[in-house]
Formats: structure tokens, sequence, C-alpha cells
């Protein structure tokens, strides 16, 4: 094995290239933006016009192809796989309002679509033939344009030139959507629901959030469709087109140089594999060598405790919990009593989910005393602010050991029932 450490030298460049974008003047963002969105037009042109061939269609129809999108308008993306929760019909709940934004006379926006459902998937193949028949539209052909088949190529070019990528998950479903990332290096900017990444990177500075951070039923589709638009005309359209006399949209250039210098150098694959290296691979390779050196007492240590906890482990159980409140906390009082299993091989922990803006607890309770006339039942305590409700908070019981990586290793767990 390599020296271990030496690898932290690679995401520094990044914040480097990020903070050079505060030297680069307006105009050439905007002139990098606006060569950007034209190359690609044209390659959307050429892949739509391939499309439409492929379908047989009439010379007419190709010509039309050839000549789709207009370099020059505030262009959206939108591609994905097309599945419920991406909402891929979300934009068009209202057909009407969105030909008029479409067509805006002062504030035109075009949109490029590219996605595949799955064979089996009817839903999303119904998805993809309504987005394909309003393509179709004589009204707005020459602005929206659906691509068969997102692939890589096409992510590449839709990642390099379009102005807003537009995801539209319902929340909370999105791992992480990392189509929106690509478009940071690049100077585009996202519009999304609070999901995924852009649950973690959105300011109002760098671009723009569809609704709340609440989870809805089905009932929020409709809302945060009517928020789309809402932003697209009153925020998004107007800010792109609002030039001053050399042309350049100061405001929109500005939102663009804040999104590439403060979310680059962190929503990025270096970023992910620096985090990997640290958080995963790092502690693995320590732990490893730990456990191996000479006569490796540690992983035979590790082995008799995991041997002692799927033996013994079921032998726990819990006596009563309490709560009572003082002075702005919570104080948990906890009776566990811990079969055949040695005190010092588990944790007893107070956890709460992350909820409404809360954080996740997760407390190891103290250790007081034994409880009396037992055979090893301990008390265990634990105080936590009670800006949320007591009932937030279940007792667990959790293996524990210094080397040991839990749930990894050893996933034994206790929750306490009321
Ligand atoms: C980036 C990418 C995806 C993943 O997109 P998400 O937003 O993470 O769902 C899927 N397909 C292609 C071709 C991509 O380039």
């Amino acid at each position: 094995m390599g020296q271990v450490g030496d690898y932290d030298s690679w995401l520094p460049r990044l914040d480097e290239a990020a903070r050079a974008v505060a030297q680069v003047p307006d105009e050439e963002l905007w002139d990098h933006r606006a060569a950007a969105r034209q190359t690609l037009v044209q390659y959307v042109r050429r892949r739509y016009e391939a499309n439409v061939r492929g379908r047989n269609a009439p010379e007419e129809a190709i010509r039309r192809a050839r000549h789709a999108l207009d370099p020059n308008r505030l262009t959206l993306g939108f591609a994905r796989r097309f599945t419920d929760y991406k909402r891929p019909g979300l934009l068009l709940q209202d057909e009407d309002r969105l030909v008029r934004i479409l067509r805006h006379p002062d504030r035109p926006v075009q949109r490029v679509a590219a996605g595949k459902a799955h064979p089996r998937d009817d839903v999303g193949k119904a998805m993809i033939q309504r987005m394909v028949r309003f393509s179709w539209r004589e009204d707005v052909r020459d602005r929206v344009v659906f691509l068969e088949d997102y692939d890589m190529t096409l992510a590449q070019h839709l990642a390099a030139g379009v102005d807003v990528w537009i995801n539209n998950p319902r929340r909370p479903m999105e791992a992480c959507g990392t189509s929106g990332m690509k478009m940071l290096v690049n100077g585009g900017l996202q519009c999304s629901t609070l999901d995924g990444w852009w649950d973690e990177a959105f300011s109002p500075e760098v671009g723009w959030a569809i609704g709340d951070r609440r989870e809805h039923d089905g009932r929020g589709d409709a809302e945060d469709g009517l928020a789309l638009y809402g932003l697209i005309e009153r925020e998004i359209a107007p800010e792109f087109y609002a030039r001053d006399r050399d042309g350049v949209p100061r405001a929109w250039i500005q939102r663009v140089r804040a999104s590439m210098m403060r979310l680059t150098p962190q929503f990025s694959a270096d970023r992910m594999v620096k985090d990997y290296v640290e958080r995963a691979y790092l502690p693995a390779a320590r732990a490893y060598r730990r456990r191996s050196g000479e006569g490796a007492p540690v992983a035979l240590d590790l082995e008799a405790w995991l041997a002692r906890l799927d033996d013994a482990f079921s032998t726990i159980r819990f006596g009563s919990v309490s709560v009572s409140a003082s002075d702005g906390h919570w104080e948990f009082v906890v009776q566990a009593y811990l079969g055949e299993v040695s005190p010092d091989t588990v944790a007893v922990q107070l956890y709460a989910d992350e909820i409404d803006g809360e954080g996740f607890t997760r407390l190891d309770m103290t250790r007081e005393s034994p409880i009396h006339g037992s055979v090893n039942g301990h008390i265990y305590r634990a105080r936590v602010p009670s800006t949320r409700p007591a009932v937030h908070f279940t007792p667990r019981i959790v293996p524990r050991h210094p080397e040991a990586f839990v749930p990894a290793e050893a996933a034994h767990i206790l929750w306490w029932r009321a």
C-alpha cells in the first residue's frame, strides 16, 4: 500500500480556479455563455434533424428541425429518466401558460428536453409521448425540441450550453440529481425543487428554488408547477433579458459568477472523490493497518467482540424509560438490562430523525449506576434541548468498539418500544 496522506493536492486547484472567475470581466463571461449556447443549438439541430429523418417525416419537418431554436434565446434544459418522481410533466401542466412563456414578445424562451423511459414503464412512455406531441404544436415548434435517447454526449452538450437547468423531483425522492451539478462549471444556472444536492447548495444569489422544503402529497405537484411558471415569468426571463447598453445582463452574470465561484468547488466529482478518500478509503486503510499489525491482536479482539454480540445481543432488553422537563431540556432516564453482554461493548443512545429543519440526534447516554437487585442492569441518562417534542427521541442499543465500523461491521440494534 502506498503512502497514506499525500492525496489532498487536487482540491485547492479547483478552489483557485473558482476564485479566478472573480477576475473575468462580465463581457467575457457573457460572450462565453453565448458561444456555448450557440454550440448547443447547432448540436441540437443536427441531432433533431437526424431524429426527424429517422421517423420518415416529410421534407418540411426536416427543414424545420434544421432551423429549430435561436442561439440568442433564453434556453432551458430538461433531461432525465422519465420516472414518476422526477415529474417530467410538471412544466406541461398548463400548456397555454407555457406557450405564453415561450412566445413572450420581449422575453422569448426555448426549451430543450431529452429523456428515455424504461421499456416497461408505461407511465414514463406516456409522458414522453405527451412531451413529443407538445413539441409538434405549430405555435411552439421553433422553440421546443424533444430529443430521443438521453445519452452522455447529449448530456455533455446540454451541460455546456443551457442557461437554466430545470429539475423538479418530488421531495424527498431525489438522492442527488447529478445533472444539475454538471451545469456549474459551464456557467449554467439551476432552478429546482429543494431536493437532492440543490437542498444543500441553494441560496438566492446562485439560482432558483421551486417551492419550499416541505414534503407534499400529490396536491403539491400543482403548486410546484405554478411556482415554476411564476419563477420563469417573474424572475428568470426578466433577469436574463435585462440588458444594459453594452448588451450585458449584469444581474444574470453576477448570478453566474456567484454560482461558479461558490458551488463549483463544493459540488464536483473532485469533492466527491475527496470525501470518499477521506471518509471511507483512508479510514479503511488505516484500520486495516492497525488490525493486521504484528500478531493481529486488534483483529482477534474484534472477532471475539463480534462473536460475543452475535451470541448474546438478543439477551438485552429495556426496562422503564422516563423523561422529565428541566430548564429548557428533556432529561431521559433509561433502564437497560444487558443480559450476557458487557456494558463496555454496547452503547445506549438517544436517537431522533432529522425533521422540519431540526437536525438529527445520535447521543451516547451516560451509564450512571447499576439497578439495585438486578444482574447487569444499568441506569443511563442524557439531556437534550427541548426544542422539539420528547416523543421524537427514541432510546436504542447498538454495538460499541473503538476499532469497529458500526453499523457496517456490526448491525445489531435494539430499539425501545413504548
Ligand atoms: C447525469 C446523467 C444522468 C443522471 O442525472 P440525474 O440528474 O442524477 O438523475 C442520467 N443520464 C445521463 C446521460 C447523464 O449524463
